[in-house]
């Protein structure tokens, strides 16, 4: 489909266009409900899937499979009769036009609901981006995945000491709920599922770090839920650094002012900022990049273009902004679906304001802290609680129960089949090469130097004068 119709004015004989950009919790959530709108709905997203991003997590760790959280477009809207799925990545919107320009085509719309989330931010360190992938798309999950595994097959095969610390060694950057999530689900898959199928890792060898520039963990939370948080994870093993800037990562590792933390995996949850896509509405952005909202979700001034969920900057009457969670997403795609439809039936657009249903995260297998209203829940309560509450979000799963209960099995038994390393790219095997050649060189100098000569003289040696090392 190279253009699909005109910018014609829905007041002719053709059905008003909505055009959808991202089919994440708000995009699809406003999709829905148009459902009975007499409007042709276009859903346009780079991926042909919805993905569940609260269980991302799960998927990066091994603990669930990429099927498990993602859920096709296209199956989600099937029997949504005026409803088109167009698998696309947009990369301009054009308001005097009425056009919305992706790698595919054009298309042209009447109301246009712009959805397409948040990215990895690397506050200008883009070299970062290939050593510490970030954890937002399911692409990042199935890297983190692969580079988590890798490590330990590693660390299997070597009776080097230094190498094998540095390999079994996990920095997350970042200790919002992604990152505390991450280091809660990488120490138990460290301590408790790797060590039963590997025969020479030394488990007590397993670090988490969990490091942040600021001076808690779980920020947006309560001082005494960001401690408790904070006290959970250090029972269960994860090293806690706050106040603690990464100034530099390297393949090597992670420096931290005078400290260096020698890593082999670092993941990065410190940092989004909107998709660069508001910049082509031509409209005032905040410091994250998301679009500035009027009280109905519109760009000011333009009353059929909307902006929702992470992308949009919406302040709540205590002139907060929303944070970027699931419900916010969900119940602004539902209401700007809701003001469509009004217009349409020639009914004014109403306000939109947010229903605060609570905050959760969890830390590994059964603990979770929630902040519900001025309630707060820890421990395994809080984690039942953060279950049954996401399996709400669930959008186009067949049964929720069966899916429950599916999760259930998986998430406790841990599922095997996750742990697969699917794809091994050219990057890693170069760095297994060096990897083997410096300890080649390593063991070379050692011997030399017992025979008293010189450790430059062994830098300049070929690498095939050496050993293998193995356990
Ligand atoms: C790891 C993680 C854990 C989280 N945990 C929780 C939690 O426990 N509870 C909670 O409430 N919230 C959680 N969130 C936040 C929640 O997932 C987001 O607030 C929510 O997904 C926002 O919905 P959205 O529709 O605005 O954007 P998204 O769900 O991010 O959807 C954006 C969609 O747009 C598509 N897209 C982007 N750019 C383009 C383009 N140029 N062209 C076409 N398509 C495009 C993307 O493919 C995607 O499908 C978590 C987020 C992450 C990353």
């Amino acid at each position: 489909m190279a253009q699909e119709g005109g910018s014609e004015e829905e007041d002719g004989d053709r059905t008003p266009r909505v055009v959808i950009i991202g089919g994440g919790f708000g995009g699809l959530n406003a999709a829905k409900k148009l459902r009975r709108a007499k409007a042709d709905v276009y859903l346009i997203d780079r991926e042909n899937f919805h993905l569940f991003q609260p269980l991302l997590y799960q998927v990066a760790t091994a603990g669930l499979g990429a099927e498990d959280i993602a859920s096709p477009i296209r199956a989600v809207l099937r029997r949504q009769k005026n409803a088109k799925v167009v698998k696309g990545e947009v990369y301009e919107i054009d308001r005097q036009a009425r056009e919305v320009r992706f790698d595919r085509g054009v298309l042209s719309y009447d109301y246009l609901i712009v959805a397409a989330g948040v990215q990895n931010n690397y506050f200008g360190n883009e070299e970062w981006k290939a050593l510490a992938p970030g954890l937002k798309t399911m692409g990042d999950a199935l890297e983190c995945r692969r580079r988590i595994l890798e490590v330990f097959e590693r660390a299997e095969w070597t009776d080097d000491e230094e190498l094998s610390e540095s390999l079994l060694t996990f920095v997350i950057v970042g200790a919002g709920p992604t990152g505390v999530e991450m280091a809660g689900a990488i120490r138990e898959i460290a301590h408790k599922v790797m060590i039963r199928e590997f025969r020479n890792i030394d488990s007590s060898k397993a670090r988490v770090v969990l490091v942040d520039a600021g001076p808690k963990a779980l920020a947006a939370y309560t001082d005494e839920t960001s401690q408790r948080a904070k006290r959970d994870l250090e029972d269960m093993g994860v090293e806690v650094l706050l106040d603690s800037m990464v100034d530099e990562i390297t393949a090597e590792g992670v420096r931290i002012g005078d400290g260096f933390i020698a890593s082999h995996t670092v993941i990065w949850a410190a940092g989004v900022e909107a998709s660069p896509l508001g910049q082509s509405l031509d409209t005032e952005l905040d410091r994250m990049g998301r679009v500035v909202v009027d009280d109905t979700l519109n760009v000011p001034g333009d009353d059929r273009v909307f902006v929702i969920g992470d992308q949009a900057r919406f302040d709540s009457e205590d002139g907060e902004a929303l944070p970027g969670l699931a419900p916010v997403a969900i119940q602004q795609g539902k209401h700007v679906a809701k003001n469509i439809r009004n217009r349409l039936r020639d009914k004014p657009y109403r306000s939109f304001s947010y229903t605060d249903r609570g905050q959760m995260a969890t830390l590994g297998r059964a603990r979770a802290v929630a902040e519900v209203g001025s309630q707060k829940f820890f421990g395994f309560f809080a984690w039942v609680l953060w279950l049954f509450i996401h399996l709400l979000f669930l959008i186009g799963f067949r049964n929720r129960l069966f899916v429950l209960l599916e999760w259930f099995y998986a998430y406790v038994g841990m599922k095997r089949s996750a742990r697969l390393i699917l794809d091994t790219p050219e990057s890693y095997r170069q760095a297994v090469r060096t990897e083997r050649r410096l300890l080649e060189q390593k063991e070379e100098a050692a011997t030399l130097d017992v025979l008293g000569e010189s450790a430059d003289e062994v830098a300049e040696s070929p690498p095939d004068q050496a050993k293998r090392s193995s356990p």
